[in-house]
């Protein structure tokens, strides 16, 4: 059985398969796209106030493109990492790069320098641009991949406090593109070329492995975008009440380097006419100091952000009355949390959206016309894509039973880059398989379990693999597998079960002590182990040599609680 949107029977607008990102966001009206009043600004830097108009983001980011253009020669196909949090500039960014025809790699800055090298060299990136605060691992990360100090780029912290360090700035560059006559030949596609013509290097891991790079498309980005607008009825004028309207005013602190903060926050609140408020690290108190000070009125959040919402004592202390939608993604929501945080936004809509980087984010969300989102459930499918429930054998669930979510539509990305076997595993005859295990009602999905092994930490993904690597470093470390177990806060956090080599087994049999201080220290190397070492005799392998995370990990559910 296939599953569908409550809304197939209307149709999807036209997908341009001939414009780039920019093109479409600057340079095109889509007709499905609602009018902003005049007056409302894109953005809005979050400490400053400061609002930014189209007019400005258009001009930056030609200059951009003409300075990377003149003094890099970035053209098409170049991958162009970001490494920064979330900025003003981060828009101007992305679309300087695809005015090129070149690709943006987005990294997560929160990576450490060896992260950030197997991005670079996955990638095989041209040009980094770096937010000051996190040069350093920039440096570290570009010298190990062969990428000169000179192809490094400084986002500042703020217009007001230029960086003055030895590397060409941001605001540098754009003054100098604007100050030269036009270098490069705008990138057009043909008909149909949006399809294959690639906007991200997004990185994931898939259901299983190191973070891999996904390849997606101008086309599928934004015909994601369009799905969403049609399941919000955005510019239906049938539609009295809708979810968002021109004016509403959004938060952006969730990181854009992720799918979720890339595709939902930063380009579909933009394309619904919403000012979107710039935050760039998220810190509780601020957050809703910032949520009372700009009047936001859209909250796009993930599970943690909500359990604080729910729990923080300086809760009490804020008016947010005025704010009146809430959807929480990339993580689960328990009913619980929901019902809690209906008393906290008295006037808010609440519900779930599911996505993944390799669907270019979301498969289901809220409902348009949904007062209250379904407790459990995340969100109805979105129209225009096509979903299956599987079982282990490979045949079709029916409604209401559980397996396997496996999608399809116009907005799923082509495959893994340069991992031919991870990218026939999870895209097959244009089908994603999702590794997540759900139940579809009346064309709501619920995400009962996980069955790849990622693990999701205040929603964002850490891969067991890479920790089991790290882990393996350690000359008392035989074997190592990595699971999550339910920590209230993070959603998730890591646990490592931990085999040791012979002598290390020995001198803690003698020296008890030896062990606590073994598990300390890997702690102290692997900061992310939030869930502890547990030592165990041996790692359960199926005949193939094949780790069976699920033996172990349903032994963490029940015996280790997060500490
Ligand atoms: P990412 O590619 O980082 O967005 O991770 C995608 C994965 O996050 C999905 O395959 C799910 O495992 C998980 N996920 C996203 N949204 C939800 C949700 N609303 N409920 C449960 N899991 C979710």
């Amino acid at each position: 059985m296939h599953f569908t949107s409550p809304k197939d029977s209307t149709p999807l607008p036209h997908i341009p398969d001939d414009l780039t990102l920019p093109q479409f966001f600057l340079d095109f009206n889509h007709p499905a796209r609602p009018v902003r009043p005049p007056g409302v600004p894109w953005l809005i830097e979050d400490q400053t106030a400061r609002p930014i108009s189209f007019e400005e983001i258009c001009l930056r980011t030609s200059s951009l493109a003409n300075a990377f253009s003149l003094k890099w020669n970035i053209v098409e196909n170049d991958a162009v990492c970001v490494f920064s949090p979330n900025h003003v500039d981060y828009p101007v960014c992305l679309w300087a790069i695809h005015r090129l025809g070149a690709i943006v790699t987005p990294a997560n800055p929160g990576y450490s320098a060896d992260e950030l090298l197997h991005q670079l060299q996955t990638t095989k990136a041209a040009l980094l641009l770096v937010y000051a605060d996190f040069l350093p691992t920039a440096l570290s990360a570009a010298k190990l991949a062969g990428l000169g100090e000179d192809r490094i780029v400084v986002i500042e912290p703020s217009a007001a406090s230029p960086f003055n360090g030895k590397h060409e700035t941001l605001s540098k560059l754009v003054a100098y593109g604007s100050s030269k006559p036009q270098n490069f030949v705008e990138r057009k596609l043909r008909p149909g070329e949006a399809k294959t013509k690639v906007a991200f290097y997004s990185f994931s891991s898939g259901t299983t492995g190191k973070p891999k790079a996904v390849v997606i498309p101008h086309y599928a980005f934004i015909a994601n975008i369009l799905q969403k607008a049609t399941h919000f009825g955005i510019s239906d004028p049938s539609m009295k009440k809708k979810h968002m309207n021109p004016g509403d005013v959004a938060v952006a602190v969730l990181p854009f380097y992720h799918i979720y903060g890339l595709v939902v926050v930063l380009h579909y609140m933009l394309f619904a006419g919403l000012s979107l408020v710039v935050i760039p690290k998220f810190d509780f108190t601020k957050f809703l100091e910032s949520v009372v000070r700009h009047k936001i009125t859209h909250l796009f959040l993930v599970p943690p952000q909500i359990v604080l919402l729910c729990k923080h004592p300086a809760v009490k202390n804020y008016n947010l009355s005025h704010v009146k939608l809430c959807i929480s993604g990339a993580a689960p929501l328990s009913g619980e949390l929901m019902s809690s945080v209906r008393k906290v936004l008295p006037n808010a809509t609440i519900g779930q959206g599911y996505g993944m980087t390799e669907t270019c984010t979301t498969v289901s969300i809220l409902g348009g016309s949904q007062k209250m989102g379904t407790v459990g459930s995340a969100g109805q499918i979105l129209p225009g894509t096509i979903a299956r429930v599987v079982r282990p054998d490979g045949t079709l669930c029916k409604e209401g039973e559980q397996g396997e979510l496996v999608v399809t539509g116009p907005s799923m990305a082509l495959g893994y880059l340069n991992n031919e076997a991870a990218t026939k595993e999870s895209f097959i005859d244009g089908w994603v398989r999702t590794g997540d295990e759900v139940i579809i009602r009346n064309s709501e999905v619920f995400v009962v379990d996980r069955l790849k092994e990622i693990i999701k930490v205040k929603g964002f993904q850490v891969a067991p693999a890479e920790l089991e690597g790290h882990l393996l470093l350690h000359k008392a470390v035989a074997d190592a597998c990595v699971v999550g177990i339910p920590d209230e806060y993070s959603g998730e956090v890591p646990l490592a079960f931990i085999v040791l080599r012979e002598d290390a087994l020995k001198r803690i049999a003698k020296n008890p002590r030896e062990g606590d201080q073994l598990k300390a220290d890997l702690k102290k190397r692997i900061k992310s182990l939030a869930g502890g070492v547990v030592f165990i005799d041996a790692v359960p392998k199926n005949p193939s040599g094949k780790i069976l995370r699920r033996v172990l990990r349903d032994k963490a559910r029940q015996n280790y609680a997060s500490q």
